[in-house]
Parts: C-alpha cells; sequence; structure tokens
C-alpha cells in the first residue's frame, strides 16, 4: 500500500496544481491586454506603455522577496497565498473600474490604473514564492518524485497562462477599447477561484510527509503578526508603497535598474563575506550569479510577449480569418499552449539521451540559442516588406514555438540548479538573486520594447540603429545568440566549479 502511494503523488499537489493555475490565470490574462489597453484605452504611446510594462513586470519579480521573507517568519505560506489573492483580486476590481471610467474620468482613472498594478505587485509577491515553495514540501527530503511534481505544477501554470489570454482577449480584447474591462473581471474572477480552492482544500489535503498540515503559521512568528488588523494594515501599506514605486519609475525617474543592481551587490556581500563557507561553496555560489546573469538576456527578449511583440501581433500581423479576427492578445496564449505540448517531450528526450544528456550550462546556452533562432525566423519573416502590409500568423506562430523549445531548456533547468548548487543556509537569499535577475530582465524587457520601431528610428545605446522590424528583431538575435556563444564557451568551466 505504502509502494503504491509512493508511486503517485500527494493529493496536496493538485491542490496546489488549481491554485496556481488559475492564479497564472489572472496574471497572464492581464498581461495579454496590458498593453492594449494602455496605448488604445488610455492613450499612452508605445514608448511609454513599454516602460511602464517593464516597471510593473519587474516590481512583479521583486516583491516576492517581501513575500517569501514575511511568509517564512510572520505569517506562514497559507495565509500569505489567501492575502496575496486576495490583493490581486482587488488589483483587478480596481483596473475593472479604471476601465470603465478612462473615457469619462480620465484623471482618476489614472490613479486607478496605477493602483490597480500596484495592489497586483503586491498581491503576487506574497502569492508567487509560497506557493512553488509549498510544492517542494509535500515530499520527503531528496525524494526520487519531486522533479515530477515540480513538472506536473509547471503544466498547471502554463494551463493557466493559456486560458488566460485566451477568454480574457475573448472578451476584453473586441476591438472596442471599452471592453477591456471585462478582460480585469474575468481576471479578478480567475482569481477569486484561485482563492477559494484554497480555502476549500488546504487544511485537507495540502500535508508534508508526516501527515501535518504545511504553510501554517511558523512557531516562533509573534502573536500580534498574525492580528487580521496588522495583515490587513501591511498589505495596504506596502501596496501604497508599489503604486509609488511604478509611478515613480514609469513617470518621474527610471531608478529601477539601479535598486535591482544595488540588491545584487548587496546579497553579493552579505554571501561572500561569511567566513565559514568554504572554497567550493564559494565557487558554486559563483555559479549561481552568473548563470542568472545569462538568464537576463534570455527573459528581456522573451517578454517582449507583452509588449513588442503584442504591438506586432496587432498592428502588422493579418489576424483575418475571413470568418473571424483572431485577437492579438490571443498570441500570447500560444507560448503556454506549446509548453503544455512540449514540456513532455523535452523530459522525454533529456531521460533518453542518458550519458549524453547535455550539462545544465550548456543546456541554457541551448535555451538562448533557441530563442535567438525564434526571432530570426520573425526577421526573416518581416525582411522587406513593404511598411503597411501585414505579415502571415506564422511567423509569430512559429517564433513563439522556438522560444517555448528555448524556455523548456532554460527556466526549470536553472530553477533546480540554484536549488542544488546554493547551500543550506543562503538557500532562500540565492533563489533572491534568481527573483531579482527576472526582475531586471523584465524591466529591460520594457527598456528594449520601447525601441519599437513605428514611424520613427530608434537607437539600442547609440551603437544600433533600428529604422524598420527586421532590424529590431535582429537586435535580439544579436543580444541572444552572443550570450548563449559566451554561455557556451564557458560550460566547461561552469561545469569544474559545479562539482
Ligand atoms: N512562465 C513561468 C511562470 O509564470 C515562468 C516565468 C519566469 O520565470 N520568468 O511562472
Amino acid at each position: 500500500m505504502n509502494e503504491i502511494r509512493q508511486k503517485g503523488h500527494p493529493q496536496g499537489l493538485y491542490v496546489l496544481f488549481a491554485t496556481e493555475m488559475w492564479e497564472r490565470f489572472n496574471y497572464y490574462g492581464l498581461r495579454a491586454v496590458l498593453i492594449l489597453f494602455m496605448t488604445k484605452a488610455l492613450l499612452f504611446d508605445h514608448a511609454f506603455a513599454s516602460n511602464l510594462y517593464g516597471s510593473y513586470t519587474g516590481l512583479a519579480f521583486l516583491t516576492p522577496l517581501i513575500g517569501g521573507y514575511v511568509a517564512d517568519r510572520y505569517w506562514g505560506n497559507q495565509r500569505s497565498i489567501i492575502a496575496g489573492g486576495l490583493v490581486m483580486a482587488i488589483g483587478e476590481f480596481i483596473l475593472f473600474f479604471c476601465g470603465s471610467f478612462y473615457h469619462s474620468a480620465p484623471q482618476l482613472s489614472s490613479i486607478l490604473f496605477f493602483s490597480g498594478l500596484g495592489f497586483m505587485i503586491t498581491g503576487n509577491g506574497f502569492f508567487k514564492p509560497n506557493i512553488s515553495s509549498l510544492v517542494g514540501q509535500l515530499y520527503p527530503k531528496a525524494d526520487r518524485r519531486l522533479d515530477a511534481a515540480y513538472t506536473i505544477f509547471y503544466m498547471g501554470i502554463n494551463i493557466g497562462g493559456a486560458l488566460g489570454p485566451f477568454l480574457c482577449g475573448l472578451v476584453g480584447d473586441t476591438g472596442n477599447p471599452a471592453d477591456f474591462k471585462w478582460s480585469f473581471l474575468v481576471g479578478a474572477i480567475g482569481m477569486l477561484l484561485s482563492v477559494t480552492v484554497q480555502l476549500l482544500f488546504h487544511h485537507k489535503y495540502v500535508k508534508g510527509p508526516d501527515g501535518n498540515v504545511l504553510g501554517l503559521t511558523p512557531a516562533n512568528s509573534p502573536k500580534n503578526a498574525t492580528n487580521p488588523i496588522v495583515i490587513i494594515a501591511s498589505l495596504l501599506g506596502l501596496s501604497f508603497i508599489t503604486i509609488g514605486l511604478i509611478y515613480i519609475d514609469a513617470k518621474v525617474f527610471n531608478y529601477l535598474f539601479y535598486l535591482l543592481i544595488g540588491c545584487i551587490m548587496f546579497i553579493a556581500i552579505l554571501v561572500f563575506s561569511d567566513k565559514a563557507l568554504t572554497p567550493q561553496e564559494k565557487s558554486k555560489i559563483i555559479v549561481i550569479f552568473v548563470v542568472s546573469f545569462f538568464v537576463i538576456f534570455f527573459w528581456s527578449a522573451f517578454e517582449q510577449a507583452g509588449a513588442s511583440l503584442t504591438f506586432f501581433a496587432d498592428e502588422q500581423t493579418n489576424r483575418n480569418l475571413g470568418f473571424f479576427v483572431v485577437p492579438a492578445s490571443w498570441f500570447q496564449s500560444l507560448n503556454s499552449a506549446f509548453v503544455v505540448a512540449f514540456a513532455p517531450l523535452f523530459a522525454w528526450l533529456w531521460i533518453n539521451l542518458g550519458k549524453r544528456e547535455p550539462s545544465s550550462p550548456t543546456k541554457m546556452a541551448l535555451g538562448l540559442f533557441l530563442l535567438a533562432l525564434g526571432y530570426l525566423w520573425i526577421a526573416f519573416g518581416v525582411k522587406n516588406v513593404q511598411p503597411g502590409i501585414k505579415v502571415s500568423m506564422i511567423w509569430l506562430t512559429g517564433m513563439y514555438a522556438l522560444h517555448t523549445c528555448g524556455e523548456l531548456c532554460l527556466s526549470p533547468i536553472g530553477l533546480s540548479l540554484v536549488n542544488q548548487l546554493a547551500p543550506a543556509k543562503f538557500a532562500s537569499l540565492l533563489m533572491a538573486v534568481w527573483f531579482t535577475a527576472n526582475a531586471f530582465a523584465n524591466k529591460f524587457a520594457g527598456v528594449l520594447s520601447s525601441l519599437y520601431p513605428d514611424n520613427k528610428t530608434t537607437n539600442f545605446l547609440g551603437i544600433y540603429e533600428m529604422s524598420n522590424l527586421y532590424s529590431f528583431f535582429m537586435l535580439f538575435v544579436f543580444m541572444a545568440g552572443i550570450a548563449s556563444v559566451i554561455l557556451f564557451f564557458l560550460t566547461r568551466l561552469l561545469q569544474k566549479m559545479m562539482r
């Protein structure tokens, strides 16, 4: 009996699966229409909207550092997940009102817009790190089912990631900007479903190997910390801070890059000044930093999906099927749908390669290469196309297929590499390095998307000029391609350092 149980997965995994699925439905559903809402309803220009998109997604990857810390010390995972989920649902409702009033009360809707995003950022910070950490806690240490568990969980993420843009795009991305509000409402409903699943099933099913319910209040948490008034006040306080942070970065001064570099330096100093670290541990930690640096080039190109690539889907792609015009936002479903389709293939491939399975850094270099190839494909598709002519949907679709193959080589591999290499006492801090690199990449993605050359020539760092879409997409080919080649040459050294 015990034997059979060991082979399957704990039922709690499926509770976490559903919780995460509906949350990602809400996050990616919003991401699918966000840039369109900004440019078509709020009438922001492409460059400003792109920068704001970067500030939003960048901050959304930074707040998990706070959410993880608070959960470990004060609230526990479950309370943090529910709190974060409710805060995100409020964010979506605020955006719903923003979408309802943008025409009649532009001033009010601008306040509502930044507020909605601020709540989303705060909520995500409490939700995302805690749900991922619960998955690991379901199993005994070094359980062989863990990799499979994370693969199943990644499926949940991506079923949500595919359904969100599809449904939110269907109801909101209709060609009438007044309809975007329905996307936000549908996102809010998804988020509430996630919280409901958690409330109904967590205590019954989400249990550790010893049978105890997981993610409850930590034993040494001070009593006041879980007082509902304290919790509500902290969440509101933090939401107001993030509203200010996103507003300042987008409208006043682009400080986010400096903040993120500061975070990384701070963590590096903190870790490397520990005298107890052995030389082996030190070199493993250096690998984490190096690998995190390279993933910046991956995600900053990949995350164009919610920005420049959606401009491209909207303005330059022929979406008319005769009987139906495919909403531009639907293209954001493709990546997740491809993950669900291809992930088993990759798992099978790595197992079947056996001894010839590439090392983790090699896989990551391959991921960057596939990303570059995706951009080369779409660059080829737009080459010599006259302005005003729309290209076939196969270019975006093929590019997303290649990007997804790249993601499957890089994302899960990088995550488990960080987990394996980090000494136990710095596990969370080094996970924070990975998150901060993601935050940096997302902000950078917004900056790069602001260089989208629509009726104007743009410039990258004064060295690379872009006057058409071909040269814009080639920028990503160069960026990811060069990063891939360098990482490839470094793999031997990194492998040595990982031993
Ligand atoms: N698509 C995955 C998720 O949303 C991974 C994103 C990332 O690590 N940047 O969880």
